[in-house]
Order: structure tokens, then sequence, then C-alpha cells
């Protein structure tokens, strides 16, 4: 397809990863949200949304290493992560040197003939993207619509066993308390992403 693409990067101090359960959650909205206010305004093709890490990276290795291989492990450590659209031109745009294997630049890998390597990619369809993009706009609506009435309801997230009341300093003053009938965690899932998807679709 010709038309102009954009990614979008965000530089973390820390290491950060899209997790698409927690975009279902309502937490992790940013850069979908600025990926579909640019769609709106622009004729533009998303090419992904990825996070790159500033963190200085540290090598371990239980072998003597050659300044080349220490230069490969750190450059490696930089990859980006995210979200690529899963079309082998537009991961060959990102990363125009990629030929086959693991890209050192974005989460995508291709086989020996050139198709996608489904395992070491974090990809979705371009139909999918649109799906995610939806999801976050009502999503974003939704949100206004409780700030805007006033609803200032305590709703904490609950993910793997772990709420951010473990070590807030608020806890003692904010009242939150799970067992009180009106207090209840915002559940994060734990599917895969074709789950989190179908259910995206159902909601928008
Ligand atoms: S203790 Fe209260 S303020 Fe702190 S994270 Fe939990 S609900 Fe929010």
């Amino acid at each position: 397809m010709t038309g102009k693409y954009l990614r979008i990067i965000d530089y973390k101090s820390s290491a950060k990863n899209i997790d698409l359960n927690e975009v279902y959650g309502g937490l992790q909205i940013q850069l979908l949200t600025y990926m579909d206010a640019i769609c709106k305004e622009e004729d533009i093709i998303p090419a992904g949304i990825f996070y790159f890490s500033l963190l200085e990276q540290m090598v371990k290795a239980n072998k003597k290493m050659t300044k080349e291989e220490i230069e490969n492990m750190i450059r490696k450590n930089f990859r980006m992560k995210g979200l690529i659209i899963a079309d082998v031109k537009i991961i060959k745009m990102n990363d125009k040197e990629l030929k086959s294997g693991s890209s050192k630049l974005v989460p995508a890998a291709l086989t020996s003939s050139g198709t996608i390597n489904e395992k070491w990619t974090s990809g979705v369809t371009k139909d999918e993207f649109k799906v995610l993009q939806d999801y976050i706009f009502k999503t974003i609506k939704e949100i206004s619509k409780e700030i805007f009435s006033g609803n200032i309801d305590l709703k904490p997230y609950y993910k793997k066993g772990k709420t951010p009341c473990e070590y807030c300093e608020y806890k003692s003053i904010c009242g939150f308390n799970p067992k009180i009938a009106d207090n209840k965690y915002n559940y994060i899932p734990e599917k895969s992403k074709q789950e989190i998807i179908e259910n995206m679709k159902r909601k928008i």
C-alpha cells in the first residue's frame, strides 16, 4: 500500500513493553492514543508503536567476550519493544537491513524465505491495529464522560495478584477496601492476543 507511514517511538528511562491485556484494562493507552489522534487528523498508515529503553545496558557473561561480542549484546538489548504491523513490507521499512532472522531494531523477525516469523514478532495485522485504535478511542470517551460527570471512584488495577495499593503512600487516607461492596478492583485479564482482540471487537 502506498502512502505515508508513521511509527511512534517513546524513549523511556525504564524497560517497557506493550501488554494488550493492560491496553484492554485501560492501563496502557498512551501510544495508541497518539497514533489514533494522528490518524484522525492526517492520512497516514500506522507502522508500529515502540518503546526505546535509555537504560544503561549491562552485559552478563560466563566467558571472556570480545569487544565486538559485547557491543553486539548491548545493541541487542537496545532493540525496541512494542507492537509492529505484521506486514513484511512494513517490517522492512522499519529495519532496512533486515533480510532474515531477528531485527536488531524492532520486535520482528523474518524466516529464511522472507515471511514473518510469528514466534519472534510482536505484531498485529493492520485490521487488528484498527481494532486497537477503535477500542482506545472508545475507552477515552468513556473515561472522559466519567471525569465530566464527577465520578472519582477508586478503582486500582489488580494484575496477577498485584495492585498499586501495596506500596501506595496514601493507603491510610484513601480508604479503599475491596471487602466493601462498592470498592472494586480493575481486574486486568491474562488472555492471549487473539482473545483480547476478540473481546475488544465485541466492545467497540
Ligand atoms: S491505596 Fe488508594 S490511592 Fe493508593 S493505589 Fe490503592 S486505591 Fe489508589
